[in-house]
């Protein structure tokens, strides 16, 4: 059985389709799991600040009960040095006392007022939370969404993949085997491209002049050509005359 040529240059027309079809196909499936990827990282890095604010607010909490316990120890040792009142002897002494315990107040009334302004900090810092919280909803939401229309995406891809697969076979079980390893070959050595177009007597696929005589002969369809230089499979690509605006 014998199939004009111009039936086998449409059908390998049709197969140039379909493999563009299917590399269109993988390479939106190589691509998903990326975008995901980078959309985690991005959700995630924006999720740091409420992690940086919470360390943030810890360590002010830790300070502050440092502060307190720094406090209850000056106190204690105040409450121990007047303890040695009643024993003294002379004013001297006294004085000596007195002149301690104040040295004590007024380092505890320092720490307390650190202990304020460290308080008045952790107020303002734990004022941020609530918004910083409600943006990381939004966000998980978000990226939530993108995910599941990445799924979505990738679910019909794959379905769409396994039909242009089907058809694939289809096509090429109707080639003529040497015709059909020849496409392949081709295909295979220039990133998927085996036929193309030829506007004039310039071919698509390289952009080179082919000879008068194959452009009378392709532009027929009579017989299966191939580029001299890309070796791509010509067909008569008909250029659209521009429309004359009235
Ligand atoms: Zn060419």
């Amino acid at each position: 059985m014998s199939v004009s040529p111009k039936i086998q240059l449409q059908q390998l027309v049709d197969l140039q389709k379909i493999d563009d079809q299917i590399s269109e196909h993988k390479r939106t499936l190589d691509d998903i799991p990326r975008q995901l990827d980078s959309a985690l990282s991005e959700l995630e890095e924006k999720k740091r600040v409420l992690k940086v604010v919470t360390e943030e607010i810890a360590a002010l909490q830790k300070q502050l009960k440092d502060l307190e316990l720094e406090v209850q120890g000056e106190n204690d040792h105040m409450a121990k040095v007047k303890t040695k009142l009643p024993a003294v002897k002379t004013n001297k002494e006294y004085t000596a006392i007195l002149t301690e315990v104040d040295a004590i107040k007024e380092k505890v009334s320092k720490v307390e007022d650190k202990e304020l302004e460290v308080m008045e900090v952790l107020e303002e810092k734990a004022k941020e939370i609530p918004g910083i919280e409600k943006k990381c909803k939004e966000e998980d939401a978000y990226f939530n969404e993108y995910r599941q229309k990445k799924e979505v995406e990738e679910k019909r891809s794959k379905e769409e993949l396994e039909e242009l697969v089907v058809k694939r076979k289809n096509l090429s079980d109707q080639l003529e085997t040497v015709i059909l390893k020849r496409y392949q070959k081709i295909s295979d050595s220039r990133e998927g491209r085996a036929v193309a177009g030829l506007q004039g007597d310039i071919c698509q696929g390289c952009f080179q002049h082919v000879l008068p005589q194959m452009v009378i002969e392709i532009k027929m369809g009579e017989k299966i050509h191939q580029c001299a230089s890309c070796l791509s499979f010509l067909f008569w690509d008909e250029v659209p005359e521009t429309s004359v605006p009235k």
